[in-house]
């Protein structure tokens, strides 16, 4: 018999020493975060591996072996924060504090709560089942919060045979109570969208101010920018959101299901997209988004600039073709008097297999442990490191498994961050069962 209370405590307590440590990025500094990670696992019999990309960056690596039978399972987690504000929590952001049922700390749930979940259901693994069909690799990364340049890219490059794997578990989603209704919805993430950076210039004519002619850059510039609006209007039902709305139709009234299970149609997806667009995260996996970041011209009252410059933060769908978007965006600007530039264009990047064993396996157990819950794969708007793992053709899956509200998901990256201990233990059990079915011999 397992004994959640006790791992659940043992859990928080683990969790609370490790938000204590200050891996903030920027700077960016993992080594205190790898050490405490190491000397945990090395306590429970595991031989982890710690890899300096660059000075102070490091990365960790352990490795429960199983008889090779099947390809490994790599659990992947990041041990790097965003900054936190402490004037602005209740509990200190590096406190660690356990109270009335929470571990307070940044990081909670993005991501060391997740890290130490992992940590233990690897080690109740590793106790209970000594036969095991594959290798399940534990990846604590750096850098996450900044691109993974030092972390999982590096990695990746520099030592892929440590890390191969045929499923990736990373976050991205999370069971979401209050989003969808009342029942628990577990979100998925099998594909993001992907960043395009521009910069747009327009080239003027400089001229005395009190002499306004046609040619001033920056009233080039802001016609080009409001003609691009057009492009964030067009919304489609892209197949991962489509599935996704399918499955929650299941759980929806009448006329909802009827609508949501009837996307397809034209008509339906158009007499649904107010409802569906009012929230943010529904409507950016429904378009592509352009968000202007930076905008530069002129430097005295009385001169008009001869040159000015927005920059464009594009996230597209992810078949799209950037080069083919870029000539969209000039066909709909059209004026030769703005240069494009691209500042960063994605790689191209493949979905995960929303039919694959591990999220059969993954839906069976939630479905188990969360009987009123429903699982469903999700176009995740914003980056993860997923990117990098299916860019090696790695089946990578984005979900955090616990179950919180939208008052709980606002303290992501937010104040007050924390993760209750119901949830640990949730999670724990989630993250146990489905490495114990998927290690089946
Ligand atoms: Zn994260």
């Amino acid at each position: 018999m397992i004994d959640w209370d006790a791992l659940t405590t043992e859990a928080a307590q683990l969790l609370s020493g490790y938000l204590q440590i200050q891996s903030l990025n920027p700077p960016g500094d993992e080594r205190a975060a790898a050490a405490f990670l190491a000397e945990h696992l090395r306590w429970r019999g595991f031989a982890p591996k710690i890899y300096e990309s660059a000075p102070h960056r490091a990365n960790l690596v352990a490795r429960l072996p199983g008889d090779g039978t099947k390809k490994p399972i790599l659990l992947y987690n990041h041990m790097d924060v965003v900054e936190a504000d402490p004037t602005r929590w209740s509990h200190g952001p590096f406190s660690g504090d356990i109270r009335d049922g929470y571990v307070y700390g940044r990081g909670a749930i993005d991501m060391k709560g997740m890290g130490i979940l992992q940590l233990l259901a690897l080690d109740l693994l590793r106790q209970t089942h000594p036969q095991r069909s594959r290798d399940i690799i534990f990846f604590a990364a750096a850098d996450e919060e900044k691109g993974g340049k030092f972390g999982a890219q590096w990695m990746i490059e520099h030592h892929w045979p440590e890390l191969e794997a045929e499923y990736v578990w990373d976050e991205g989603g999370f069971g979401l109570r209050d989003f969808f209704g009342p029942q628990p919805v577990f979100t998925v993430s099998i594909a993001e969208k992907k960043d395009l950076w521009l910069k747009m210039i327009a080239h003027g004519d400089p001229g005395h101010s009190g002499m306004p002619h046609e040619n001033n850059a920056i009233n080039i510039l802001l016609r080009a920018l409001d003609r691009l609006r057009s492009l964030e209007a067009a919304y489609e039902l892209h197949p991962i959101p489509r599935r996704m709305f399918r499955d929650l139709s299941e759980r929806m009234p009448f006329p909802k299901s009827f609508l949501l299970k009837n996307l397809d149609n034209p008509r339906f997806f158009r007499l649904a997209l107010p409802a569906l667009t009012a929230n943010h995260t529904i409507a950016a996996m429904l378009k592509d988004t352009m968000s202007i970041t930076v905008l530069q011209a002129g430097g005295k009252e009385n001169i008009i600039p001869e040159r000015a410059e927005a920059t464009l933060d594009l996230r597209l769908l992810p078949d799209r073709v950037p080069a083919e978007v870029v000539e969209k965006l000039k066909r709909l600007v059209d004026d030769r008097r703005i240069e494009f530039q691209i500042l960063q264009a994605p790689e191209p990047a493949a979905s995960s297999d929303p039919d694959s064993e591990f999220f059969r396996v993954l839906s069976e157990v939630l479905f188990e442990l969360v009987p009123d819950g429903l699982t469903t794969p999700m176009l995740s708007p914003g980056t993860t490191d997923s990117a990098f793992f299916r860019q090696k053709g790695a089946q990578s899956y984005g979900l955090f498994p616990i179950i919180i509200t939208p008052g709980e998901l606002a303290r992501f990256h937010g104040i007050d961050e924390r993760i209750s201990l119901d949830n640990l233990r949730l999670g724990l059990q989630i993250t146990y069962r489905v490495l114990e079915t998927m290690t089946r011999m």
